[in-house]
């Protein structure tokens, strides 16, 4: 026998994603409707579940949440909070919400299914015993962001190294930390520097290396979210840096861009660094990395092999590493593009399903598309607004270096069209918005000069994502013509 309930809205997904989604249906919905949260996950945070522990936010606290839900943690707005911490903020979040609106947690649950259903939907969830049960519902929101499970370790042909992954293995405890031999940290991103800076800061004198890929650059924690007094005049607000991008940034030129980034607002521990993508790290974490690590080697790891007197660690270019027998592989090559995720459009035909995932993107980040497009969606604006959708799915396979660029002007042309569609409050009660950690005044006449000036700079923004879209050949368009598009390549 098949269960059939019933709800005002589902959301699939308890990430930070689906949880701004919540908190933006709360905004419409009566306190007698019923949301249901559903994740397979068996509990709400998303990849924060089942992330390394050692992990920080990167970013200052306050801007990682639902809504504008305030943290209840009492420490200094710029501290980088741990897994824990950001888990029971989650926790709290729904609890605040729950004062809104009806929220029932189906955790430990997969989605199967939906279609469409009596001007509503009709999805298809299992159970974690593998029953499945049917959820009617008024609007359906796939929270799915972008797909992020764990990694295992680095499979090498090697059976005299260590082979481990930051999701299995802490680095801060266990044989990895007891052990005194070398460490080959893989990889050049935002794991692999939480990693090297929990390494070097635990073990001090510890022989810690970096095979670095083509390098990472971060954004400067300090230009970005200076401290004190610095936060009335310093600093560059994220929204400044963002029209300055728009202005730069052609869909041609991302390496020049990139260069123009790093030189000016970039950080990192490696002379040599190619790839940008978004990540945050301060002047200090870049110092005290690079002061600590042995050698950090630029190149791709292919397999790691046994030889007389050590390890050959090989690489894509065909040179290879001697490493001591009994050395530790930390992989942290990233999550990003792990998970292959199959097309979706980010709506259906009437505006009752909302889709958040890398091949039907409209922003930036997955939780500004959960809090923004949930507001479109309760709003009835899903299907008038051309907004532009990108397959960043596709995009990361044919070009890394454009990503970030792209995800900058894509947010920043949508922002501008959800922005005259939308009432001022939804913008007001935004708390993920990084000008949030500057004073009252300068995030004013941000907001100002952006309302300002956004009409004039569309064309310039649409120009750019159409030069992406054909030179990359991804779908990159206004909703409808990416879908009729399709339809006539698939014949
Ligand atoms: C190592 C690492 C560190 C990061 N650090 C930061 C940081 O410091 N600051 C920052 O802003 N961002 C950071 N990020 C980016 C981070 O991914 C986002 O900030 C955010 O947490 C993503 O939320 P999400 O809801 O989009 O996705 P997720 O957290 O992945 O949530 C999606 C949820 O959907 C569920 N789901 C998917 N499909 C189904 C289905 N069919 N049925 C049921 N459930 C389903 C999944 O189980 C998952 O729980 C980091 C990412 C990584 C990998």
């Amino acid at each position: 026998m098949t269960t059939v309930d019933s709800c005002d809205v589902c959301i699939v997904g308890a990430g930070l994603a689906g949880l701004n989604a919540l908190f933006a249906a709360s905004r419409y919905l009566r306190a007698d409707q019923k949301v249901v949260l559903l994740d397979r996950r068996p509990r709400v945070g998303g990849m924060w579940v089942d992330v390394y522990p050692y992990v920080r936010l990167h970013q200052p606290h306050g801007m990682f949440t639902a809504g504008n839900i305030a943290w209840t943690l009492d420490r200094d707005p710029g501290y980088l909070a741990t897994k824990d911490e950001v888990l029971d903020h989650f926790a709290h979040c729904l609890a605040q919400i729950r004062q809104r609106v009806q929220v029932e947690e189906w955790l430990g649950w997969s989605y199967v299914s939906d279609t469409a259903h009596d001007g509503g939907v009709r999805v298809v969830c299992r159970t974690g015993s593998g029953d499945d049960h049917v959820l009617e519902t008024g609007r359906l929101i796939k929270a799915y962001g972008f797909g992020i499970g764990t990694n295992d370790p680095l499979q090498v042909s090697s059976t005299r190294v260590r082979s481990v992954s930051p999701d299995f293995c802490d680095m801060r405890g266990g044989e990895i930390a007891a052990d005194t031999a070398a460490v080959w940290i893989i990889g050049s991103g935002k794991t692999a520097m939480d990693t090297a800076h929990a390494l070097i800061t635990r073990n001090p004198g510890r022989e810690i290396n970096m095979l670095a890929g083509s390098g990472t650059f971060f954004s400067s924690r300090d230009r970005f979210f200076p401290d004190g007094a610095q936060r009335w005049w310093g600093g560059k607000t994220l929204s400044a840096l963002s029209g300055e991008l728009s202005h730069l940034f052609d869909g041609t030129n991302e390496h020049e861009v990139a260069r123009w980034m790093r030189e000016r607002f970039g950080t990192g521990p490696t002379a040599r660094a190619d790839n940008f993508l978004l990540g945050v790290l301060s002047e200090a974490e870049s110092r005290t990395i690079a002061a600590g690590l042995g050698e950090a080697v630029m190149g791709h790891l292919v397999d790691a092999v046994d030889a007389d007197d050590g390890v050959d660690l090989v690489l894509d270019d065909g040179a290879a590493k001697r490493v001591p027998a009994g050395s530790w592989l930390v992989n942290c090559t990233g999550y990003l593009g792990n998970t292959e995720q199959p097309y979706e459009p980010y709506t259906n035909d009437d505006g009752t399903v909302l889709s958040i995932q890398t091949r039907s993107a409209t922003m930036h980040f997955t939780s500004y598309e959960g809090y923004f497009m949930t507001h479109l969606m309760m709003l009835d604006k899903l299907r008038d607004i051309p907004l532009y959708a990108l397959d960043l799915q596709e995009l990361l396979h044919r070009s890394k270096a454009v990503m970030p660029f792209a995800m900058f002007t894509l947010a920043r042309y949508n922002l501008g069209l959800i922005a005259d569609a939308v009432p001022v409050g939804v913008f007001n009660e935004c708390g993920l918005d990084f000008d949030r950690w500057y004073p009252w005044h300068r995030r004013t006449a941000a907001a100002l000069w952006f309302m300002r000036t956004h009409r004039g700079e569309s064309a310039g923004l649409r120009h750019t994502l159409d030069t992406i879209g054909e030179r990359f050949e991804v779908r990159c368009g206004p909703l409808d013509s990416v879908l009729r598009a399709s339809a006539v390549a698939a014949g």
